[in-house]
């Protein structure tokens, strides 16, 4: 559908915004933005519903950058997210979104993360506060910061906060903010206890919705039949058909995931997993190695991948149908991101539930036998990139530019042959094509990075 009335410029933004999102190739708004951000321009409470992928996040991220009074250095503005993953997502795009205005401070307020060095920064004050209920309610009680200036409250992946229990906490977060404020709700489906939510704490709320379902020419969605033990064969013969290089297999347990990944670890193919077992390093560097390709496969469960916004997936495996048709939804939104083509393939030991998520989809699917599959492919899905881990990062005052300069001059790597680096708070990551990682790794580990020499590990 194309629709001329698109553009950012049509808003009542000012231009330098509308050059920003072109420079991030934002050109159209998305359906939700289209929707939602006269709404939200205007001031009003809106509720917004749309499946992930679908560009929520710079919806409410124009609003609140457009209203925030810069030259005011006061909180002006409270978003809650689930995960500390999806704050940090959030306050990435926020920060992409401003860069046409100096100075803005965005503050990341999450669990799991040490509470003193929060409160540190706290006392100097911020703009735009994104964080978890828990720890954000934390703060609040023992007086960290005023809410008495917050304008505007975004509740961001609302059905996943209440299925997380964070119910009472974000209730309580409400009592402190004044009442005269604008509130945005943004949810990925709608149950009983998002509209009651939504009653108490939205005063006249625009509601909005976009088509909840993936367009079947987006997303090609095949289902296999397959018998439970033969399940890992299934996956591999998939794989070798797909040409795919960037792949989520979604698992219903933990321990599902693990074994398929032992499983494929033995078929020899190494796997990233990710699930809440690891601790918030741990969950970072998965995170990193997948997004930098550096492992072509990530087997994850759902708590830990919703949300998540990764670039360039080509193929969602189901490798066990989620109990919730919703769910389903929301794991091949992994794939087709923002317009791209996807894949998504099911596996299905139970009849039963595939009549049922058939049902819900409104379509009438042609279930494939897998071995109709023939084996004798010779595609085998490889990583192009291997990591080196570099052990300092911001506290370090390590950037980017610094490790891309002693790989480059430093070391003699070629710059095409150096991918993502990422730099955390106490490491970085560089990615190097694969077949030159030796040298660069041996390279960085006799040589200095900024004068100085880091300890590095090849991941
Ligand atoms: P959601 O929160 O709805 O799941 P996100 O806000 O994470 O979706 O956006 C998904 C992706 O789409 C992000 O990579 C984002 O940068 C991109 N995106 C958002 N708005 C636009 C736009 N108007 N044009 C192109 N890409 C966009
Ligand atoms: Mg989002």
């Amino acid at each position: 559908m194309q629709n001329t009335n698109n553009k950012f410029n049509q808003l009542k933004i000012p231009s330098t915004m509308v050059d920003t999102l072109s420079s991030l190739n934002y050109t159209e708004m998305t359906p939700i933005q289209a929707k939602s951000l006269p709404f939200i321009l205007e001031g009003r409470d809106v509720i917004a519903k749309a499946k992930t992928g679908s560009g929520k996040t710079a919806a409410f991220g124009i609003g609140v950058l457009n209203k925030l009074n810069v030259k005011r250095f006061r909180i002006q503005t409270l978003i809650l997210c689930p995960t500390r993953e999806l704050a940090d997502q959030v306050a990435s795009e926020l920060r992409r979104i401003a860069r046409f205005t100096h100075n803005i401070k965005i503050l990341t307020l999450c669990g799991g993360v040490p509470y003193n060095p929060q409160m540190h920064s706290l006392s100097h004050q911020a703009h735009i506060i994104v964080g978890t209920p828990g720890r954000i309610l934390k703060h609040l009680k023992e007086d960290n910061f005023t809410p008495e200036h917050i304008e505007t409250l975004v509740l961001d992946e609302a059905d996943r906060m209440l299925d997380m229990g964070f119910s009472d906490d974000i209730n309580e977060i409400i009592s402190f903010i004044p009442k005269n404020r604008q509130t945005l709700l943004f949810s990925a489906t709608f149950p009983e206890d998002i509209e009651s939510l939504s009653r108490d704490i939205l005063n006249n709320p625009q509601t909005i919705e976009v088509e909840s379902t993936h367009e079947q020419s987006i997303i090609q969605q095949d289902f296999y039949k397959v018998e439970e033990y033969k399940k890992v064969n299934a996956v591999q013969k998939i794989l070798n058909h797909s040409q795919a290089s960037c792949v989520v297999i979604f698992c219903n347990t933990k321990i599902a995931c693990n074994e398929l990944a032992d499983d494929l670890y033995d078929a020899g193919l190494s796997t990233l997993v990710l699930h809440s077992d690891l601790d918030q390093r741990e969950r970072n560097e998965t995170l990193v190695l997948f997004a930098n390709k550096s492992y072509p496969i990530l087997i994850a469960t759902d708590v830990a991948a919703r949300g998540l916004d990764i670039k360039d997936i080509d193929l969602v495996i189901n490798y066990d149908l989620p109990h919730d048709n919703e769910v389903y939804i929301h794991r091949i939104g992994r794939t087709a991101r923002a317009g791209a083509k996807g894949r998504a393939v099911n596996l299905v030991t139970n009849e039963i539930q595939f009549d049922e998520l058939q049902e819900y989809l409104g379509t009438d699917i042609v279930e494939k036998e897998i071995d109709d599959l023939d084996n004798d492919k010779k595609y085998t899905i490889k990583s192009k990139y291997s990591t080196i881990f570099i052990n300092g990062g911001k506290k370090s005052k390590v950037r980017a530019g610094d490790i891309l300069g002693a790989l480059t001059a430093g070391v003699g790597i070629d710059k095409s042959d150096i991918g993502k680096i990422d730099i955390l708070d106490l490491c970085s990551y560089v990615a190097v094509k694969k077949g030159v990682e030796k040298k660069a790794f041996d390279g960085l580990a006799n040589g200095k990075i900024k004068g100085k020499y880091f300890r590095v590990f090849l991941k």
